[in-house]
């Protein structure tokens, strides 16, 4: 049961860092700093979370969270979705529900944030990193046909098949999950990055057994920290609903028959969340002009390239990715990255595969040199939605000078 706090009255004033732009530095060499991936305010943030702590319910349950949750089913189209503290929780209720143990195997694709199998890993599960392809950058369905053919031979096939949506991208899930149903097993698709993507004209992550989302401070819209795990199937989030508020079984003392977490999301987040996702229609159309003004900006220079996005997908750009070839006339990447920063421009390599971790040395793996070529190479530069023209100028003349030095 929810627990509802005290009423408080008269609401809280509010600091002024509640502001429509990216909370800036004080110094005037930081405020021109361009980010990555701000936080964008929508400005009605502020409402949402007064309306919130004005009707008393602040917990990590009730009204607002569910609002929360059913906001996200209805942009994504999933039944039934979970609002839980981060997408990281999200993925652990995932790996919890799929009856994840230690010794199982999980598939992934190499080329992602360490949080798709961080907390498989905690349980003792043993990642294993498949290739992506040149394509998509997302896992690749022939390699994962020919491993799972190999390891049914082995009788060892993986517990959870973990593809990532990459940047904003879409993942070939039709494929993977067609592949994945011929043996059995089950598709969690980490869809952190993409809320607002589309595959086959449905939404990112949908055809998937479970599918989590982020709603962290970088991401496409944010509720100041959160996530969610989404499913066709009931029962799934039910338990996931279940083992979120630490596995409480009805009765009137506290009786547990295995334990769970404490990964409600704060109704207080929720609300924030909910105004922001008003805006993920807006925020996908922002990305994605930020990704086409890139596109003629930097057209020409020899040896840079762009993340494609592949025939089954629309991709929101969440960030606009580059990669840069020196053979080919380019700037290697981190002499690029550098330039950047030294501008006060935010750029990040391509996440650094899986496989190449310290923490991840003895870890199986099928392939791989596709993302370890896509870190030697990429960048990803400042995406955020509420960056302005002449921000977008500067970084495009940033880059473009690397070229004429
Ligand atoms: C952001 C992200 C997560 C984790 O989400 P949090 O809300 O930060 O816990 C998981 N996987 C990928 C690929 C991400 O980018």
């Amino acid at each position: 049961m929810p627990s509802v706090s005290a009423r408080t009255t008269p609401v809280l004033a509010f600091p002024r860092a509640m502001r429509v732009e990216a909370p800036s530095p004080a110094s005037g060499r930081e405020q021109d700093r361009i980010l990555l991936s701000p936080p964008h305010l929508t400005g009605g943030e502020l409402a949402a979370l007064s309306a919130t702590l004005d009707s008393g319910w602040v917990a990590p349950a009730g009204p607002v969270p569910e609002e929360f949750a059913e906001a996200i089913g209805t942009v994504t189209g999933f039944p039934h979705v979970a609002a839980v503290a981060s997408g990281t929780a999200a993925l652990h209720l995932g790996y919890r529900v799929l009856g994840v143990a230690a010794g199982d195997e999980v598939w992934t694709a190499s080329l992602t944030y360490v949080a798709t199998v961080a907390p498989a890993v905690q349980m003792g599960a043993i990642p294993r990193f498949l290739d992506v392809t040149p394509e998509s950058w997302t896992l690749d369905p022939n390699l994962l046909e020919r491993e799972l053919a190999r390891a049914a031979r082995r009788r060892a096939l993986p517990r959870a098949v973990v593809p990532v949506d990459l940047f904003g991208q879409s993942c070939a899930l039709d494929a993977i999950t067609a592949l994945c149903d011929r043996w059995g097993v089950p598709v969690l698709c980490d869809s952190a990055e993409s809320l607002g993507a589309t595959q086959r004209g449905r939404h990112a992550g949908l055809g998937a057994r479970l599918a989590a989302f982020s709603f962290n401070g970088n991401k496409i819209v944010t509720a100041g920290g959160g996530g969610a795990l989404a499913s066709e199937d009931k029962a799934l989030i039910d338990a996931a609903r279940h083992l979120a508020t630490q596995a409480k079984e009805p009765a009137p003392h506290y009786q547990h028959e295995t334990t769970g977490f404490s990964y409600g999301l704060s109704s207080i987040l929720a609300a924030v969340g909910l105004a922001q996702l008003a805006a993920l229609p807006a925020r996908v159309a922002a990305r994605r002009a930020i990704f086409e003004r890139y596109l003629a900006g930097l057209a020409g220079l020899p040896g840079l390239g762009f993340m494609p996005e592949p025939v089954w997908g629309r991709s929101t750009r969440w960030l606009t990715a580059i990669t840069l070839d020196p053979a080919a006339g380019a700037p290697d990447r981190e002499t690029a990255r550098r330039a950047l920063a030294a501008a006060g421009i935010e750029a990040r390599p391509v996440w650094k595969p899986l496989h190449l971790q310290p923490v991840f040395r003895t870890a199986p793996r099928a392939g791989g040199a596709v993302a370890a070529r896509l870190f030697e190479t990429g960048l990803c530069l400042p995406s955020g939605s509420g960056m302005s023209l002449a921000q977008q100028e500067r970084v495009i003349a940033a880059l473009r000078g690397l070229w004429q030095g």
